[in-house]
């Protein structure tokens, strides 16, 4: 039976997936079934930090592989413990402690009991614990039931109420409507710094400083989802510190996954070292305390080391500079076109989505009248031309490839997509 068949016969239809079978990949190319190669500007969706097959990554899961792959948290896992240190001496760079897990969505479910908790440990005048968590528009946290609650898209929720309760739907960048927002049973406000699946928004300097600000007043948790925008990817391990302005902005929870493995399943949560509050000297990251959170294969010996060695590579080959760059460049270019097709280039360092005209790319026939939104026609223009990007809702297309990435990519990748919108715009009827 060929690989498609196979699909439509055994595999749960959750995925729109692309005609496309990978079946080998080093570096930036990728090659499919029919031997036909691929530039690979998706990673997988931000995942494969260091491009495919990395030797230091190869090295890591061998070695480790070869030692101890897993044991169970009932024990004391030294890699677990050495990649929290660099976590919270590297990356973060304020005091903290870890927890590992094995997804985005798992890493987010961390932060959301972490706030549930918190909310029981500091009731509202009433009472009754505080619960009520602040999420934003366009945002993604995740599939799992609290996450796709927490995720305010309702393309999202769709079929799967009722939804898990306690969270709380604002506009996104707007300062207004989270300061009315705040009563007394809010607990915390999560947000990605840098929006990636709601189509790269970047979030606006005054709004997070005005979350931090409200946190700190209202005796609130400030929770950032750098699942996606985190470890590199803007360009900075933080993702916040690319948005300008906010350095100095210190959350109290991160959620990390996707680039933290460089494809090797691992999530991963950082809870800041700070008193529980002013009577109360406990730490915020003591309060997951014994029996109160797990997970079966969180932060692996197996895992755990390839992550160590994932981070290290970014160090070391300064990867970071790399995004920033490449990044920088990417964005120049295209937006010196200033093509008719392009409506807005937005991102950080190598997390970056192209705004399409989507109204007059879906006029197309071929796009339109086959019910495909621009982004995933777009996407699919591009694969035939041998590029690999990933589409963001209906008129946004990412660019995210490795951090490894080389100018001499960029420049190939810059080819082919004017290309297609080229040939794209000859092919559309002539604006009346
Ligand atoms: C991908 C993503 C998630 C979910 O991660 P999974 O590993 O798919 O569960 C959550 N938040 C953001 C910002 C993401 O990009």
């Amino acid at each position: 039976m060929n690989t498609a068949d196979l699909f439509s016969r055994y595999i749960v239809p959750n995925y729109g997936r692309f005609p496309v079978a990978p079946v080998r990949a080093k570096g930036l190319r990728l090659w499919d079934e029919e031997g036909k190669e691929y530039l690979d500007f998706g990673a997988g969706v931000a995942v494969d930090t260091l491009g495919h097959c990395h030797p230091a990554m190869v090295k890591a899961i061998r070695e480790q592989a070869e030692t101890l792959i897993h044991c169970s948290n009932l024990y004391r896992i030294r890699p677990q413990a050495e990649l929290a240190q660099m976590l919270v001496e590297t990356i973060v760079g304020e005091d903290g402690k870890c927890f590992f897990c094995n997804s985005g969505a798992e890493a987010n479910e961390t932060l959301i009991k972490l706030a549930r908790k918190y909310g029981h440990s500091r009731p509202a005048p009433d009472g009754a614990a505080r619960g009520e968590i602040l999420t934003f528009t366009n945002s993604f946290h995740g599939r799992t039931l609290a996450t796709l609650s927490a995720t305010a898209q309702p393309k999202i929720h769709a079929g799967f109420e009722p939804l898990v309760e306690g969270f709380r739907y604002l506009p996104f960048n707007d300062v207004e409507a989270l300061r009315a927002a705040v009563g007394p049973k809010t607990i915390a406000v999560l947000l990605e710094p840098v929006q990636g699946e709601g189509g790269i928004n970047v979030a606006r300097p005054e709004f997070v400083r005005a979350a931090a600000e409200l946190c700190r007043e209202r005796d609130m948790l400030l929770l950032f989802d750098e699942i996606q925008c985190g470890l590199g990817r803007c360009g900075h391990w933080c993702g916040w510190k690319t948005i300008g302005g906010v350095e100095d902005i210190v959350p109290d929870g991160i959620s990390w996954a996707k680039g933290i493995g460089g494809g090797f399943p691992l999530g991963s949560v950082w809870v800041r070292s700070r008193p529980m509050g002013a009577h109360d000297a406990a730490l915020l990251s003591d309060l997951l305390g014994p029996g109160s959170h797990g997970t079966t294969y969180g932060g692996s010996p197996l895992a755990s080391a390839v992550g160590k060695a994932v981070l290290e590579e970014i160090a070391n080959a300064e990867l970071c500079a790399n995004a920033v760059t490449i990044g920088a460049h990417l964005t120049h270019a295209v937006t010196s076109w200033n093509h008719p097709l392009v409506r807005a280039v937005r991102g950080r360092g190598l997390m970056l989505g192209f705004e399409l005209d989507a109204e007059r790319i879906t006029a197309l026939p071929a796009c339109g009248d086959a019910g495909k939104p621009a982004s995933i026609f777009v996407v699919s223009l591009l694969m035939d031309e041998g590029l690999l990007t990933v589409p963001a809702g209906a008129a946004v297309v990412r660019f995210l490839p490795p951090l490894v990435v080389t100018r001499k990519d960029a420049e190939q990748a810059l080819a082919v997509f004017r290309r297609v919108l080229d040939h794209l715009l000859d092919s559309l009827p002539p604006i009346p």
